[in-house]
């Protein structure tokens, strides 16, 4: 962690914590874009969506963006010391900013020991092989992977039961799917192992009061998805301060804003937060100054993620 922010002195304390269950890393935590200016990087990182979480013997991470690039790296170590690993893909959407780090990811390229098991919406599993390697736009496909590929299509409501171990004794690892608002539709996971949660929520927007009912119902979930939560990890992209209205101008794009947020988290109930997704035009004051707006708006300790940081649950 960068030590640019300390609203959040529980998740400070833990992030030594080798005996947690829920391990979380940030390999990338912009959103829309990669970002190399080093005043809008310092301390934060310029790469986009990529979270690892690991939970006993599994491996997941949630989207591959520009981040995933690192994440690989890190990966063929893993990969150096197992005979196989599975890792589990869990898409959030299709905005290139969530998956493009996986052109570069090398293990799917080079490990015949990786499974890449990616779970997603329908159509996201299909962009895997319309989008992300298909031979024209780019000049792999994904018949020259060496890693086997399989898909888990799911919708919102979707429940994934991962046999995993604690300790030696069997243990399931539970994974709740809800859709969020985001043009395009993207989906929320809310991850619960031995009675800890974490949920990691990306891009969504505030629902009005005046909108249909199934767009209300994607608010609801977005509080499902949060309820009581040990560490909701979620975007803040937008806020409402005087010199810089970007919620307003920005309405429709599906993104979230400070005062929505607090009130979220709120109703929500949710222990800790740590923000990502941060707007690639946001330097760091910015990021800390929002985390810092949304910790004393909601009385809940709330920080900001910074790449390559690691948090225990
Ligand atoms: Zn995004």
């Amino acid at each position: 962690m960068s030590g640019l922010n300390s609203t959040s002195p529980a998740v400070l304390e833990n992030l030594n914590d080798e005996d947690g269950l829920i391990k979380i890393d940030f390999w990338g935590v912009r959103g829309s874009r990669t970002v190399t200016e080093p005043e809008i990087i310092t301390g934060v990182g310029g790469y986009t969506s990529c979270v690892q979480v690991t939970i006993g013997d599994k491996i997941f991470v949630v989207d591959g963006g520009s981040g995933a690039t690192n994440f690989g790296n890190w990966l063929f170590g893993e990969l150096a010391k197992r005979e196989e690993l599975t890792l589990h893909m869990l898409f959030t959407h299709k905005h290139i900013d969530h998956w493009c780090g996986l052109q570069f990811f090398g293990p799917l390229f080079a490990s015949k020991k990786l499974t890449f098991e990616i779970t997603g919406s329908e159509e996201n599993v299909e962009k895997f092989h319309k989008n992300v390697f298909d031979g024209d736009t780019f000049p792999v496909d994904v018949s020259m992977l060496a890693a086997r590929v399989h898909y888990t299509p799911i919708e919102s409501g979707a429940v994934i039961v991962v046999p995993s171990t604690y300790r030696g004794q069997p243990e399931n690892i539970v994974i709740e799917a809800l859709s969020v608002n985001h043009p395009g539709g993207c989906l929320g996971y809310r991850f619960t192992f031995r009675g800890k949660s974490l949920a990691v929520i990306f891009d969504h927007e505030e629902v009005g009061p005046d909108a249909p009912e199934e767009l209300q119902q994607l608010e609801r979930n977005l509080v499902e998805l949060l309820r009581g939560v040990d560490l909701g990890v979620i975007e803040c992209q937008y806020h409402e301060f005087e010199d810089e209205p970007k919620a307003r101008y920005m309405k429709g794009w599906g993104h979230e804003r400070v005062s929505h947020l607090i009130e979220v988290l709120k109703s929500a109930q949710v222990k800790e937060a740590i923000l990502t997704h941060h707007d690639p035009a946001a330097n760091p004051a910015l990021v800390a100054r929002i985390a810092n707006a949304v910790h004393e708006g909601s009385g809940i300790p709330t920080t900001f993620a910074c790449e390559r940081m690691s948090v225990v649950l």
